[in-house]
């Protein structure tokens, strides 16, 4: 069976301690590779491949690195489908969306910020009236840590990889250990791109293990971590003492804002996207909906009917609309939250079991899309993060009301509005308390524009060249010209 050795120093690299975990196919449950199970020995390894890189990569022009960089998108785009075809393997996604947005988006990252790279400039400030100028350099941190999740997996693992080493830094990387394969491929590509050996080094393994161990290292500078609330709260425990520079990107109970006067068909055909794609396994995904009560009806009908008519089925065929749950423990957390809603009061409209399918695909982890209506705004069912294929709908009567909904979670990562009156809309973006707030739309990326969310969903922003500085350090030199 395949094993997904580490990528250090240039070369794949047993772990140390020579085991490896299972790595599952969601959509048969079955193991079909092998993960290296390293530990703090190979983080130590990475960091001191990391560390003696850094000094001719922080010094390598940013055109330089924009060409190595070019050459790993250049091998990214050629190998578009079989990365679309494992990420749809390891994930359970369908390779539809692979194929459309996570592989697309990781080269894309990597272009991105190697160009950035060459665009950055520094400030500086003409101290008039003291006879002084003062200039801004910004400087590559050195060896920073890059954690990522299992939901999008290449396309947040290279998001947090791309800018850290087109700013200069070098990196030890973890990808999530339920989704290692296309990391590993990447490791394959930087290989074969001529990557300078130690620049980026991928660490596999446990969370607890690994990823403690990148955070814990003293010649760690900085972490970027996306995941969940309660690891990023572990991960500012170890490295706010140790004075590191953290962006957590971390969980969203997203609120999806419907107003009567919406542009009604668009609404919905997003609406249904927002709850569901990637099977509602998004970050940003808009799992509570609220709907202004005289559409209320209207919507529930059309809004069930169009969710009835998703296909739940093999991740590979290309008419599959929602794929596998991600891993066993995860769709155990989803069917727990169903069980929830029902206590709580809750009625489901359509979906709330388990599918099982023929075939290939009989003994995979799949949900059928759930739509749950009848709940409080303040039940657990819609204050804790799902990250599934279940949405609750709630009909309010005015703006206030909904705002007061909307902001009564903890997270404020991203929200949606659907209204087509101008002055309201501004009026509510202004007010909701979100890193993000899309109107008339969701999930539209402007890779310039500052990401990330308020409240529990995180610390800091990426994109944009805010991501480039967030890997440099700043340091003004002020010079006083005699006369
Ligand atoms: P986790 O927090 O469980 O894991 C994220 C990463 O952290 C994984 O690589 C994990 O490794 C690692 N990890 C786990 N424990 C530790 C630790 N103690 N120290 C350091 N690293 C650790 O999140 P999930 O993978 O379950 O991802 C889902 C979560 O991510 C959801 O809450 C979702 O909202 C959030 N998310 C946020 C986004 C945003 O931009 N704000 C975007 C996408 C997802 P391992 O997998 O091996 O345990």
């Amino acid at each position: 069976m395949l094993k997904l050795e580490n990528y250090i120093g240039g070369e794949l690299v047993q772990p140390a301690s020579g085991e490896y975990l299972d790595n599952f196919d969601p959509s048969t449950g079955r193991v079909y590779s092998l993960i290296a199970d390293s530990d703090d020995r190979d983080v130590h390894l990475a960091v001191e491949a990391a560390s003696a890189a850094f000094p001719a990569w922080s010094t390598t022009s940013p055109e330089d690195r924009h060409d190595i960089l070019m050459r790993l998108v250049g091998l990214i785009e050629r190998d578009l489908e079989p990365l679309a075809l494992a990420e749809s393997i390891d994930n359970g996604k369908t390779v539809a969306i692979a194929r459309r947005l996570d592989i697309p988006r990781a080269a894309l990252n990597f272009k991105f910020y190697a160009t950035a790279a060459m665009h950055s400039a520094n400030e500086s400030h003409d101290s008039v009236g003291q006879d002084a100028i003062n200039y801004t350099l910004r400087q590559p941190l050195g060896v920073v840590g890059c954690i990522s999740p299992w939901n999008l997996p290449l396309y947040l693992f290279t998001w947090k990889i791309a800018p850290a080493i087109a700013a200069g830094c070098t990196a030890v990387a973890k990808p999530s250990e339920v989704t290692p394969m296309t990391a590993y491929m990447l490791s394959k590509l930087c290989i074969e791109a001529g990557l300078p050996a130690g620049v980026l080094n991928i660490v596999h393994g446990l969370g607890p293990k690994v990823g403690s161990a990148i955070v814990a290292h003293r010649d760690v500078k900085a972490i970027t971590f996306t995941g969940g609330t309660a690891t990023g709260e572990e991960i500012a425990r170890v490295a706010a003492p140790m004075f590191k520079k953290l962006s957590l990107e971390l969980g969203g109970k997203n609120p999806n804002i419907i107003f009567a006067d919406c542009n009604y068909e668009e609404m919905v055909a997003e609406t249904r996207r927002a709850a569901f794609a990637n099977q509602g396994e998004i970050c940003l995904c808009g799992s509570r909906i609220f709907v202004e009560r005289s559409l209320y009806e209207r919507f529930k009908k059309d809004f069930v009917e169009n969710v009835s008519g998703l296909k739940v089925g093999d991740p590979l065929e290309a008419d599959t609309d929602v794929g596998a749950i991600v891993s066993l423990p995860h769709f155990d957390k989803i069917m727990s939250y169903i069980d929830l809603a029902q206590k709580e009061g809750g009625v489901i409209l359509t979906g709330g079991k388990q599918v099982r399918l023929d075939g290939r695909c009989s003994e995979g982890w799949f949900i059928e899309p759930t739509i749950i209506e009848g709940l409080p705004h303040d039940c657990r069912t819609n204050q804790e993060e799902i990250f599934g294929p279940v949405v609750t709908i709630m009909p309010f009567d005015t703006e206030d009301e909904v705002l007061a909904y909307a902001n009564s979670v903890r997270y404020g990562l991203s929200a949606t509005v659907w209204t087509e009156n101008l002055s309201r809309a501004l009026r509510v973006a202004a007010k909701l308390e979100s890193g993000i707030v899309w109107v008339n739309c969701w999930l539209l990326r402007d890779l310039r524009t500052p990401f990330g969310g308020m409240k529990d969903s995180g610390v800091g922003r990426e994109g944009g060249f805010e991501a480039l500085r967030f890997f440099t350090e700043e340091k003004n030199v002020c010079i006083k010209v005699t006369n």
